[in-house]
């Protein structure tokens, strides 16, 4: 597998057609995911009468492609929608046009001779990470075309004190022990050191919910409030953002209460 596979992957997002929304209902009714399915057939109704009726303005504009959209694409899973959430022209989701303007923050901020780990990279950040005046990594479990394949973030092969600066998106929910692996990633940074991480959940919401299984996206867990406790008991004095105010002047389609962790050592 390839990073094209990732979402922010720098490809246009593909319209499905009545097969494919044929195909993803039968899908989700031989799965009995009823409440995927409702919400699916809500937000790929809206999506097919966006394709069906283009409008003339430009209400929403992606940073990664520097292009503008009448709408953002919706997404519905078993907890909740994603409303105006991923660009049509670049497959960007809201996180990765907030964290474009976020990162180039800290990546001013780098000592000299910095070094970056992009744990399961997506495309969509290569412009403002490839070509910096830092040495630059990618790692993933799964992906072949990063410098460190095979990389288990629970157990990483890298010596501990390595890098400056850990970008990691929507990786923790597919990882049996969130701890260890939050406790890997402290291990490799060095000290000041700042971890910059995202994870789906709904932070409204005072619980994690925990599947207790691999759900039918992969996922372990679904994030509540409560990780914040948890991810200072890895990195103390960690702190939250929300990355909907990451650039107020124009709409970029984030979520508000769409939380990035930052963890400092
Ligand atoms: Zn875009």
């Amino acid at each position: 597998m390839t990073t094209a596979v990732n979402p922010g992957a720098l490809v246009p997002f593909p319209r499905k057609g009545i097969r494919e929304v044929m195909s993803e209902t039968w899908k989700l009714t031989h799965q009995q995911e009823w409440i995927s399915l409702f919400r699916f057939l809500i937000s790929e109704s809206i999506n097919q009468w966006n394709y069906l009726i283009p409008r003339s303005t430009t209400k929403f504009y992606c940073p990664i492609c520097d292009r503008q959209s009448e709408a953002f694409i919706h997404l519905s899973n078993q907890t909740r929608f994603s409303w105006n959430s991923v660009c049509p022209h670049c497959s960007s989701r809201g996180r990765h046009r907030a964290l474009f303007f976020i990162y180039q923050g800290y990546l001013r901020e780098l000592p000299l001779n910095a070094k970056v780990l992009h744990v399961a990279p997506e495309p969509a950040f290569y412009r403002i990470l490839r070509g910096g005046p830092f040495t630059y990594h990618t790692s993933d479990f799964y992906l072949d075309d990063v410098d460190f394949p095979r990389e288990d973030i629970q157990r990483l092969s890298f010596k501990s004190e390595t890098y400056d600066l850990i970008l990691c998106n929507h990786v923790l929910e597919h990882v049996p022990d969130d701890q260890v692996a939050l406790r890997e990633l402290f291990r490799v940074l060095q000290p000041g050191g700042v971890l910059l991480l995202t994870v789906p959940g709904d932070f409204e919401r005072p619980e994690t919910k925990y599947f207790g299984h691999l759900n039918y996206n992969g996922h372990y867990r679904d994030y509540g409030r409560d990780f914040l406790s948890r991810f200072r008991q890895v990195f103390p004095g960690g702190d939250v953002a929300d990355m909907a105010s990451a650039h107020p002047q124009r709409n970029i389609g984030v979520r508000k209460g769409e939380w990035l962790f930052i963890g400092k050592k």
